[in-house]
Order: structure tokens, then sequence, then C-alpha cells
């Protein structure tokens, strides 16, 4: 594919270089696993939305630009390379927004679509269970049909949901036909996570912050209006949230190439010593390759591929790749990490990177099974 950056696109790029050059916060927001931090965060994804650079490849009636995948890459990289905050609402505009694209209605799109560009409406993953993660199709919870109310009610727990301690919507698959097994018989519900009926509990991660939550529903009444896709049909519906989640919008290469330049500059200001130098340049080229591999991703999508199984790669490479490169960061400062923020905190969250978005086992199974045709692992 040509590289090359057309007219348009080059100043789509300077445009939002230039905004963001002067946007930025200097400092960077608390957590947002706080409270005052997600409220920060919040506030940070009005400001992006009101110079519609929050969801740019939304139509504009939803704050967005219309822009391509093109832009949006280019967007990516240098909201990255800018040191832009961490999207807090990430779980709706990369990983839910396409299903609603896909699977919801225009009420539904005009009703959930605004505010959760502004931010204003921040959105929670409720898919794994206490047994049901790696394995959702083995997912317990329940819905049954209110035929007098025109809706469901929910029953059970979900959890590992994060930031649903603060969020206000949460989408999550229940068991709406009981003779159902597995895949079949699955429905994709949204709810306002301070419904009746629904309990928060916060779980505190390994640094502490409780931004992760479990969620009990204990007889949740949950409208017709609020099911996304055919009832019955919610794993299809689900598997479309998936393949963004690990294909390519949840962890775009500008995160990665902004944390490689970082360690470069880290490895110079120790004083570029040569025992690191392979880690660091593995690290600089492991980006490079992301960000050329996704631009291969862009090019089949726009030749009107699919993303398909090629997506677990994506995500085994990504957050290997992370931990590597936090891994070096700490080995360059050595005992000066402890004291090194940033870079602490990015090591302990990429340490979750092989867990969520599916483990990397069963990303690595997929790629046996799917994509060089293996046999399948035993099961039972
Ligand atoms: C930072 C973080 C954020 C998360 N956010 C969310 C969220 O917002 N919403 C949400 O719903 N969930 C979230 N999760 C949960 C995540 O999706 C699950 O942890 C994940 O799916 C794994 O499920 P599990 O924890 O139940 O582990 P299990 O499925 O019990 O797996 C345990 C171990 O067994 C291995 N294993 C399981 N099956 C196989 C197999 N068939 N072959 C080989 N190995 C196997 C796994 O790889 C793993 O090492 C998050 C997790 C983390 C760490």
């Amino acid at each position: 594919m040509n590289l090359d950056l057309s007219e348009s696109e080059l100043a789509f790029q300077a445009e939002a270089r230039a905004w963001l050059a002067a946007r930025v916060p200097s400092e960077p927001l608390p957590s947002m696993d706080t409270p005052e931090g997600f409220r920060a965060h919040q506030e940070w994804e009005a400001e992006l939305a009101e110079a519609r650079w929050a969801v740019v490849s939304w139509p504009e009636k939803y704050h967005g630009r219309d822009a391509s995948l093109v832009e949006w890459v280019i967007f990516e990289e240098e909201y990255y390379r800018a040191g832009a905050p961490g999207r807090v609402s990430q779980n709706g505009i990369f990983l839910l927004s396409p299903t609603i694209f896909e699977n919801g209605t225009e009420e539904q799109q005009d009703r959930w679509l605004p505010s959760m560009a502004t931010g204003e409406q921040i959105w929670a993953q409720a898919w794994s269970e206490p047994e049901a993660g790696s394995d959702l199709a083995s997912l317990r919870s329940r819905a049954e049909r209110d035929e007098e109310r025109g809706g469901w009610v929910l029953n059970g727990q979900k959890t590992w949901s994060s930031r649903a301690s603060y969020a206000h919507w949460g989408f999550g698959l229940f068991r709406s036909d009981p003779d159902s097994q597995r895949h079949h018989g699955l429905t994709y519900f949204c709810f306002p996570l301070g419904a009746d009926g629904i309990t928060v509990r916060p779980i505190a991660q390994l640094d502490g912050e409780p931004g992760f939550a479990e969620l009990f529903f204990d007889d949740v009444f949950v409208p017709d209006s609020d099911v996304l896709g055919e009832p019955g049909a919610g794993w299809a519906v689900a598997m479309s949230t998936a393949g963004n989640e690990r294909g390519l919008s949840l962890r775009s290469p500008g995160r990665f190439c902004a944390t490689a330049d970082r360690l470069v500059d880290l490895w110079r200001r120790q004083g570029a010593p040569v025992e690191h130098r392979d880690a660091v340049v593995d690290a600089w080229l492991g980006a490079e390759a992301y960000r050329l591999y996704t631009w291969g991703t862009v090019s089949r999508l726009l030749d009107g591929g699919q993303i398909g199984y090629a997506g677990s790669v994506n995500k085994v490479f990504w957050s290997d790749l992370d931990i590597a490169m936090h891994e070096t960061a700490l080995d360059l400062l050595g005992p000066a990490s402890e004291v090194s923020g940033a870079w602490t905190d990015g090591y302990l969250f990429s340490l979750s990177g092989p867990i969520y978005a599916g483990t990397n086992e069963v990303q690595r199974n997929v790629v046996a099974e799917r994509i060089l045709g293996l046999p399948r692992e035993a099961r039972g």
C-alpha cells in the first residue's frame, strides 16, 4: 500500500496536531479509576467533543467529522504522540459504538451516541461472570420475558467491569431462552447502572484503585427499547464488539509508538547504556511493526475485507509488546523505577494486557486452530 498521505489527510493531520499541542493538559490527569480522575477525564472528553475530536469517524450529527479510517489512524497517532489523556469513554466509543451503528435502531443511535461522544454518559462492559470469562458462552445471568411491561427482567452477576464503579450505563449478555445452550438463546442488553435492582460493588485493583466493579442484578427491568439487536441473537451481536476490541480500535498503534519513543528518550537520558540497547531497539521495532501491520489492516478493510481471526494475532502482539517495553524501562531505571510513577503504573497495567479482551492463551488457540489449521485443543 502507498503510505504517503494525501493533501487533505496532511491537512487533517496538521489540524489535529495543532489542536492537541494547544490543548493537551501539561500535567497528567489523576487516574480515571478514582472519582476525581474519572470526572477530570469526563471533562477532557467534553473538550474533545466540543472541538469534534472525540469521535472523528462518527457522523457529524453525533459530534464526529465523518473521518475516513485512514484519518482515524492518523488522529490516533497524533493523539498519543501529544501525550493526551487516556480515554475514559473507550468502552463506549471503541467497543460498543460499532455494535450500535451495526445493530442499533435509529432511535437507539440518537439516544445513546451523542452523550457517549461528549463523555457525559460513560459505558461499562458487563460481559465476564465469576464462572464465565474466557468461556463466555457458559454465562448464567438470565433474562425473563415480562410481556405486560414490554421488556425483560434480569438476574445474575457480572464481574471485572472496568470503571463500572463510576460509569452510567452497562452492556452485556444474558440468557433469555432458559432451554438454550451455549451461544444460542442469548440477548444483548443495555441498562443504566443506577437502575432499580442493580448493585455495583467496587473491586480494588493491584494498585488499590477501585474503578473496577462487580455487578449484581436482582429483578432488574429492562424495556424492549434497550435491547440491542434481535432477542436471542446476542452472541452474534457481541462478537462484532469483540472483533473491534481485539482487532483495531481498542489499542491503536499510536499508543505503543508513543511508549517506544518515550523509552528511547529514557535510554538516552540514562546515558545510552549499551547493555540495554538491543531491548530498546526491539521495542521500537515492535511498535513500528505494529504500526505498519495496522496500516495493512486498514488497507484490507478499505478493500472490503474483514479483520476476522487476525484480530487474535494483533491482540497477542500488542499485549506482549507493551509488557516488554515497560520491563525494559524498569530495567533501565533500576531502583529509581520505584519512584517513577508513570513507568511503574504503566508496567502494572501492561500485565493485565494478556488477560483482558480475551486471554492470550485463548487467542493463541484461535491462531493455531483457525489460522494455522492445527488440530483442536483437547477439551473436557
Ligand atoms: C484490566 C482488565 C479489565 C477488564 N475489563 C473487563 C470489562 O470491562 N468487562 C468485562 O466483562 N470483563 C473485563 N475483564 C475480564 C476479562 O475479560 C477476563 O478476565 C478474561 O476474559 C478471562 O476470564 P477469567 O478471568 O474468568 O479467566 P479464566 O477464563 O478462568 O481463565 C483462567 C486461565 O485459564 C486460561 N484458559 C482458559 N480457557 C483456556 C483454553 N481454552 N485454553 C487455554 N487456556 C485457557 C486463561 O488463559 C487464563 O490463563 C477485564 C480484565 C482485566 C484484567
